[in-house]
């Protein structure tokens, strides 16, 4: 194992500044690491939500899920659940699951039943039905079992946030990681413009061969003094605020995060062992933050309430480099995307894996910095494209905000590519691969998102099941349900 020996400050005690200590105290043992963080400006305190990306975190850092789940409040994830996205008769939600071994045999059937639909016959094609993860959840069964099975699940969990930072920072303290509560005031830099030292309130130096970035969204490090260009999403994506509160917990929580499309944007429900979590993510041209505040209480029910609410503005995009010079921005200072599809911690984890890879190749100088920036904007774009397509899909028509993201927003070359080969009934997992947007999101997810939304040509008589779906879709459900019955039920 190469050891890097450099001495490196983070700045930022949130999710990703203790993300990124726990990988790189564990990666690079040699190395001195320091994390410096303010007891005056709180965390962003959301991301309740994860990608099963997320489990290779944990293995990395040898932690098991017996540790760490109970210190987070933590549950299961199967998937998400889509709601009201579409008024298409037929496809008014649909259950987005993450893979299973079981589904190599059946995941084709649904494909196939997709390709037919794209070319014009009557099938409906919806996913529900063809994936095991979505059997499980439907019966609030945990994806992982005690019992002998010839099959792995791929699956994520849902947690609270503060409690994982505090869960890592303990792991990083034990690895020797150092720590001290310090107010940042101004950054120092030398005649190469890169970073000299971090100067505290108490003017106390603080000085390393590599600074990372996580101060959130105000990008302390990398925008405000070394002046990195921000490219915001705003044309491609319309919400920039959130509201969120938390209700009671259930006792059999569902393994999934449900998100419904309220008036002007979506509202997410994600269940913890202690409470469930919940928000609304909308734009402020459309809907105030009291409208916003209102219509999620109502949603929610208010005697359910156990929060006060919460707005949180949100800055949609990304830095244009996220390496610059001796600085690496690392979680919301290099860039956030909305939280459909639960990506801010994946983009932590996948930044500081490219990191350790690039820098640990270039033996610790900044040789693969171009490679770098160009992997984390692929990254970006990649999962933008994919979080657009849901706006992009939509039917709804009951406000200004839904015919927007419809019709206003701004669609990649690459985007546009996909959807054209998928309008036009061509090979669409071919052009998947062309466009290497499948390394992020698989093929299986495509389908599941243009296909539940009901992104397909109108057909008299395809909001049903055709016979032969209707005979598959018993088939799988029967042979699913042998496998359903050895996973445990979920409990609070
Ligand atoms: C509405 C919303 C919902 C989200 N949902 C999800 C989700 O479901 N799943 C997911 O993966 N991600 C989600 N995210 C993203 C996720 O919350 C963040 O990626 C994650 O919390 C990392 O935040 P951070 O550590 O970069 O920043 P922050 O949490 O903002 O931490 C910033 C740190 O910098 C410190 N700091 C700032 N200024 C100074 C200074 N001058 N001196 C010293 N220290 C300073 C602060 O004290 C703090 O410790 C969501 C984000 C939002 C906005």
């Amino acid at each position: 194992m190469l050891s890097i020996k450099n001495k490196i400050l983070i700045v930022g005690g949130g999710t990703s500044g203790w993300m990124t200590a726990s990988l790189l105290a564990k990666k690079w043992p040699d190395s001195q690491i320091e994390l410096i963080e303010s007891k005056n400006i709180g965390t962003v305190g959301v991301g309740e939500g994860s990608t099963p990306y997320i489990k290779q975190f944990f293995n990395a850092l040898e932690i098991k899920e017996a540790d760490w789940m109970p210190y987070c409040s933590a549950t299961y994830k199967n998937g998400i659940q889509f709601v009201n996205w579409s008024k298409t008769p037929g496809y008014e939600q649909y259950f987005h699951a993450f893979l299973s071994d079981l589904d190599e045999k059946y995941a084709s059937e649904f494909e196939q039943a997709t390709i037919e639909r794209r070319n014009g016959q009557a099938v409906k094609a919806h996913p529900d039905g063809y994936f095991f993860l979505q059997s499980l959840t439907k019966d609030l069964r945990q994806p992982v079992t005690d019992a002998k099975v010839d099959h792995e699940n791929v699956y994520a969990y849902h947690f609270d946030s503060g409690k994982l930072a505090d869960y890592l920072k303990q792991y990083c303290l034990n690895l020797g990681v150092k720590h001290q509560y310090v107010d940042v005031e101004t950054v120092e830099l030398n005649a190469n413009g890169e970073i000299a030292a971090v100067i505290s309130q108490e003017q106390k130096r603080f000085t390393a061969d590599l600074y990372i970035d996580c101060t959130g969204f105000k990008a302390l490090l990398i925008q405000q003094h070394l002046n990195e260009p921000f490219i915001p999403f705003n044309n491609n994506l319309l919400n920039d605020r959130a509201v969120t509160v938390a209700t009671k917990a259930t006792a059999h929580y569902q393994p999934q995060t449900i998100s419904t499309a309220l008036s002007n944007g979506w509202a997410w429900k994600i269940p913890l062992t202690t409470r469930t979590g919940n928000g609304y993510v909308y734009s402020s041209k459309y809907i105030s933050d009291e409208e916003a505040t209102q219509e999620l209480i109502e949603f929610v029910g208010e005697d359910n309430l156990i929060s006060e609410p919460k707005i949180i503005p949100m800055k949609v995009g990304r830095v244009k480099r996220s390496w610059v010079k001796n600085c690496v921005a690392i979680g919301l200072s290099q860039g956030f995307i909305e939280p459909l599809e639960a990506t801010g911690l994946h983009f932590i984890q996948s930044t500081i894996e490219t990191f350790i890879l690039l820098y640990e190749m270039g033996e610790g100088t900044d040789d693969y910095q171009e490679v770098y920036n160009r992997e984390i904007e692929h990254l970006f774009e990649n999962v933008r494209d994919y979080i657009v397509s849901h706006y992009l899909t939509n039917t709804r028509s009951d406000s200004e905000y839904w015919r927007a993201c419809r019709e206003q927003i701004k669609i990649s070359d690459s985007l546009k590519a996909l959807m054209n080969a998928w309008c036009s009934g061509k090979d669409f997992r071919d052009t998947l691969v062309k466009a290497e947007i499948a390394n992020i999101y698989p093929s299986e997810s495509w389908h599941m998102l243009l296909a539940g939304m009901g992104f397909l040509p109108p057909i008299a008589g395809a909001h049903e099941p055709s016979m032969q779906e209707q005979k598959i879709l018993a088939k799988i459900a029967s042979e699913y349900q042998h496998y359903v019955d050895l996973y445990p039920k979920t409990h609070g």
